[in-house]
Parts: structure tokens; C-alpha cells; sequence
């Protein structure tokens, strides 16, 4: 095994799940185990590639596809929602400076929505897409001419064409993601700027266990791709998208720099550690309570995670969640309940919630505490 991003050796994986079946960053169960490895040289961590990368991304991996305007809620400011396309264009918008008639194109698009609602704030903009699958089609001749998107291939005449190339969220699934810089390198003008988000595992623990994220950039190993592929004056971000790298650089003559991997191997040995007391703790509480009848709350990625993860999922009767939106509906075959009605047959819970508020949503419901209920938390020990 090597490093995608450096070519070094990589040895043993830090991290091997214990479980058979995982999850995809859309929150699909999918056979097959994770296992992370940390590169030395660069600190990129990094996980095999699906057998069937092409097919899965050609028609898979459906991406908020069921809606058009549906969308992903960033945060909740001062009581206002707001939508994570919106927040993607204002920081896009606050770290570059996109001249009047500016060629665009974002590569690896996919719905393109960030791009789609931008091009209404700055109808200036020549705006091109690019994707590895055609099912996303309908959704871009809503708002540029059929010359101006590609599948699978760029046209020769693409080349070093763009003032800004543009990438959310698809690098993380590409495995050999030298080719796509060094490619994305040649489609920009001299002068021009790659802008990028990543995911970052460090400010989203999710990310290091998802199946399909192949790569989970660090911001040395981050640094060392863009270095290696030509680009100059780069400056990461791990600060202004909650949980996400974001990246700028440009076409120019660069010098080569070196990076520091130290600190960064170390929180990653970490958090390899962190997820390995997660499964274990999950596989011990799974068999101190053989044959109890369970339940999971939370019905996002930590509750469907726990699903994947615990050895007896035939004795969970339900999810519990306080959305309305999710209620009603089922995840795994099991029906998806509002909290208050947890059947009264439930003697262990689980808490399927971000880590870092799942106490205090715990804490604050009040009729479960004279259920005499085991509540099992990820992050601590088995009761
Ligand atoms: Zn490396």
C-alpha cells in the first residue's frame, strides 16, 4: 500500500474497523471494513478504493438527488437558517477575487448548486461544469448551454482556459487524486486559482470512518499535492467551514516546500484510537445485554453508524429522533419514532448523536430518566 498523495510506503493501518459492513458518506450501509492508513512522510490518511470506483460514482451515488432545491443546513445563526450552499458561495466569494466575465469551472460538480446560485448573484460569469457521471445532466441545462459542461473527458480546447477552477467536496473520493490536480493544473490559465473544499476528520471525526472517502486530506499532506502539482501561494483553511478544509492555489512558478507531519501523525493516531474504543464499546455492550431489546437515537450518520457497527442489530426495535422530518420514516428496515415514544419493551439506548452534544439532548429529557434504561454514549465506558 502507498501514499496517494506522496507515493511513500505506508505499512499497517492505524485503523481497522471491526465490523464487515460500513457506511458511505450518504449514510448507505456497504460491504466491506474500513481500514485507515497514515502516511509518514506526507500524514495523508487514506483508505482503499471501492473495486467498482467508476460505476459507483456513474450512477450510485445519488447526492441529494430526490429534490431540487433541497439542501443541507449549516447552521442556525441568531435563529436563521442557514443552508450550506449559501455559506459554500459567501466564503468562496470572501477568499477570492473573481473578476467581471471570469471563466469558471467546477470539477467534479455533481449537482453543481453551489455554482448554480452563484451564477444568479454573478450572472457575469462564464460559468463551465465537469463530472464523471451524466445522471446530473438535467440539473445543469437549467443553467449553462450544452458546450459548456463535460462528462468523463475535457475538451483539448478547455485547456488552460480558466481564470478559476472549482472543487466542493470531490476530492475526498478520488483515488489517485495526483492525476485530478496535475489535470486541474492544466486547465487553468497561468495565474489562475484552484479553490477547494475538503473534508476535515480532525474538526469532523465522521469523516475518518466513512467507506467512500478515500482520502482524508490533512493540511501538510494537503499542502504536499498541491505543492507537487505545480501550485504556488497556497493557504489552507481549517477554520472558516466547520469540519472542512478550504484551499487556494495558484498557477505560477512555485518553489517546493517541505512540510512538518509530526503533530499531525499524532492526532491521527488519536483518533484511530478514539474510533477503536467506539467499536469496542459497542461490541461489549452488544453482548452484556444479549437478547435485551434496544434502541438507537438518533437516526443521522452516529445512529446509523452504531447500526453498522454492533453485532446483535436484530434485537433493535427502532430509532428515535426528534426531527419531524425523520419520523415516520425507517432506516435499516426499523421505524424511526419521535423520542417520546420509545416502546416500553427498550431497556438499553444508545446514543447515535454528534459526541459533542449528545449529553445534553440526553440530559434534557426528562420522562426517561424514570424509565430505568442502560443509556450507552460512544465516548465513554460501557454501563
Ligand atoms: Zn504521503
Amino acid at each position: 500500500m502507498h501514499c496517494n498523495v506522496c507515493l511513500a510506503e505506508v505499512g499497517k493501518p492505524i485503523y481497522s474497523a471491526s465490523s464487515n459492513q460500513s457506511l458511505t458518506s450518504l449514510c448507505e450501509l456497504r460491504d466491506g471494513k474500513v481500514n485507515v492508513w497514515s502516511c509518514p512522510v506526507c500524514s495523508h490518511l487514506l483508505s482503499e478504493a471501492f473495486a467498482d470506483t467508476v460505476a459507483y460514482y456513474e450512477s450510485d451515488y445519488k447526492i441529494l438527488l430526490s429534490e431540487e432545491e433541497e439542501d443541507q443546513i449549516y447552521e442556525v445563526r441568531n435563529g436563521e437558517i442557514v443552508y450550506r450552499t449559501n455559506h459554500q458561495i459567501d466564503t468562496l466569494l470572501s477568499k477570492l477575487n473573481l473578476p467581471d466575465g471570469a471563466i469558471v469551472l467546477d470539477y467534479g460538480c455533481a449537482k453543481a448548486s453551489t455554482l448554480k446560485k452563484l451564477s444568479s448573484q454573478r450572472p457575469d460569469l462564464n460559468i463551465h461544469l465537469f463530472d464523471v457521471s451524466s445522471m446530473y445532466k438535467a440539473y445543469w441545462e437549467k443553467f449553462v448551454s450544452v458546450d459548456r459542461y463535460a462528462i468523463h473527458t475535457t475538451p483539448s480546447t478547455w485547456d488552460a482556459r480558466f481564470d478559476v477552477l472549482t472543487s466542493f467536496f470531490a476530492l475526498e473520493h478520488i483515488p489517485q487524486p495526483v492525476d485530478t490536480v496535475k489535470k486541474v493544473y492544466s486547465l487553468l490559465k497561468d495565474g489562475g486559482v484552484f479553490y477547494g473544499i475538503v473534508p476535515d476528520t480532525f474538526g469532523n471525526v465522521a469523516d475518518f470512518v466513512v467507506i467512500d472517502h478515500v482520502n482524508h486530506f490533512t493540511t501538510p499532506s494537503l499542502t504536499y499535492l498541491l505543492d507537487a502539482a505545480g501550485f504556488t501561494d497556497i493557504q489552507i483553511d481549517d477554520s472558516v467551514h466547520r469540519g472542512a478544509l478550504v484551499f487556494t492555489a495558484r498557477k505560477g512558478s512555485n518553489k517546493e516546500i517541505t512540510v512538518d507531519p509530526t503533530e499531525t501523525l499524532e492526532k491521527s493516531a488519536s483518533l484511530a484510537q478514539y474510533w477503536t474504543s467506539v467499536n469496542r464499546r459497542i461490541l461489549e455492550t452488544s453482548k452484556a445485554h444479549t437478547g435485551v431489546t434496544k434502541a438507537i437515537y438518533g437516526s443521522g450518520f452516529y445512529g446509523a453508524y452504531i447500526a453498522s457497527a454492533m453485532s446483535d442489530f436484530d434485537h433493535v426495535s427502532c430509532f428515535l429522533d426528534a426531527s419531524p422530518f425523520q419520523q415516520g420514516k425507517e432506516l435499516f428496515g426499523k421505524p424511526i419514532l419521535a423520542p417520546e415514544l420509545l416502546p416500553s419493551d427498550v431497556k438499553v439506548l444508545y446514543v447515535g448523536l454528534n459526541p459533542s452534544i449528545a449529553r445534553s439532548i440526553i440530559n434534557s429529557l426528562e420522562w426517561l430518566t424514570s424509565r430505568g434504561i442502560s443509556v450507552v454514549y460512544l465516548d465513554e465506558q460501557a454501563i
